[in-house]
């Protein structure tokens, strides 16, 4: 550990990592082809499972959460992919597909406005699509797009896969992937699971998986029919980040010793203490009432603060850090996460800092 003071973070990923998940890492090293991994992988698929809401494997991509969104790129895509944009992450895996040599179209909407079924529907029945990426919760802009009514336009195209990115929502609310009808569904380990970075998890349906077969260019490092089968024997294509495994499993204890109702209540909750705050002090959101993520809060800097001052003295003061808006949002927003093991208490601390520096 570095001499330097910690500071904690409220930045919407990387995350704060427990202390318990840190000890966790820190288990012997084992073979990755052997009896006591395998023990490890099968042990954590029906947790796994539970939060994914799928009866379908979840596999463990030793990757950051771009490796499979790119990797269902390549596994799904032959004709056309439709990629919904409404803020950085999203607005990227569109020059992802390109960059993949894929025939891809933009559904873009402003920064801080949602995806609604409607414009999917309307872009679908054109018949060019076979498939479509969504960000459910786009991190860098606070914004929470419809996944249910959206779900629900996509059963009208069968022939369209639903690769949904689930990388800072997953665990914070109920994103159940069999009964919406996903086709992947992914996340990342540094975000809503509080897990340092470096491990992407995702489950792929029956047909995509039947998709990817047939696919040509997949590549190897992502391609689901590896995963596919090395799951059978309850391991990964190549060697997995072993220690991230064991935080893993430690954090689905804490996640299932909490409850998941009771962990998607917390987040509820702790988002709604941020939301208080930011219209007791007069700012607005930056995502429409309706749209908002439950997992982290961007705010408009409607009241014209010096934010990068602003974070310096929140930082040095009271060792927190927020982040001060994402990319072109850079000093028009701000974003304060409340994923991971955020209580009522560490929350209402992190307010009263951020209300004891607001002047310069
Ligand atoms: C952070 C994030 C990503 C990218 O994650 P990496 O771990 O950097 O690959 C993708 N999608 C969303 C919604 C994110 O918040």
């Amino acid at each position: 550990m570095s001499d330097q003071p910690h500071v904690k973070l409220f930045i919407p990923g990387p995350i704060e990592v427990s202390e318990k998940t840190y000890r966790a890492m820190c288990a012997p090293m084992i073979g990755h082809r052997g009896g006591e991994f395998k023990k490890l992988y099968a042990g954590i698929q029906p947790r796994l499972q539970t939060l994914f809401g799928t009866s379908r494997p979840v596999f463990l991509s030793t990757s950051s959460a771009w490796g499979v969104m790119e990797g269902a790129i390549r596994n799904l895509t032959a004709k056309k992919v439709l990629n919904c944009m409404c803020g950085a992450f999203s607005d990227k895996w569109f020059d992802v597909a390109k960059r993949c040599g894929k025939d891809a179209e933009a559904l873009q909407v402003e920064w801080g406005c949602s995806i609604e079924p409607d414009m999917i529907r309307a872009k679908l029945a054109t018949g060019a699509f076979d498939s479509l990426t969504l960000i459910h919760n786009e991190t860098s802009c606070g914004v929470r797009n419809p996944l249910p009514e959206i779900a629900a336009v996509l059963r009208e195209f069968p022939e369209v896969m639903f690769i949904v990115d689930s990388v800072s929502s997953f665990s914070t609310q109920p994103v159940p992937m069999d009964e919406l009808g996903i086709d992947v569904l992914l996340t990342g380990s540094q975000k809503a699971l509080a897990l340092p970075p470096g491990l992407a998890l995702f489950a792929v349906s029956e047909r995509a998986q039947q998709r990817a077969a047939a696919q040509p260019g997949r590549g190897y490092y992502f391609d689901f029919v590896e995963f596919a089968k090395n799951q059978e024997q309850d391991m990964t294509p190549s060697t997995p980040a072993i220690p991230l495994i064991y935080a893993l499993a430690s954090k689905l204890d804490d996640i299932f010793t909490e409850g998941v109702e009771a962990r998607h209540a917390r987040h509820a909750a702790l988002n709604a203490q941020v939301h208080e705050w930011v219209r007791a002090r007069g700012f607005e959101f930056f995502a429409p009432e309706g749209r908002r993520s439950i997992s982290l809060t961007c705010v408009k800097n409607n009241r014209g603060l010096d934010i990068a001052a602003w974070i310096k003295r929140l930082r040095e003061k009271h060792r927190f850090a927020i982040d001060g808006g994402y990319g072109k949002l850079k000093g028009h927003t701000f974003r304060i996460s409340n994923m991971g093991d955020e209580t009522p208490d560490t929350i209402a601390t992190l307010l009263a800092a951020l209300d004891d520096t607001l002047e310069g």
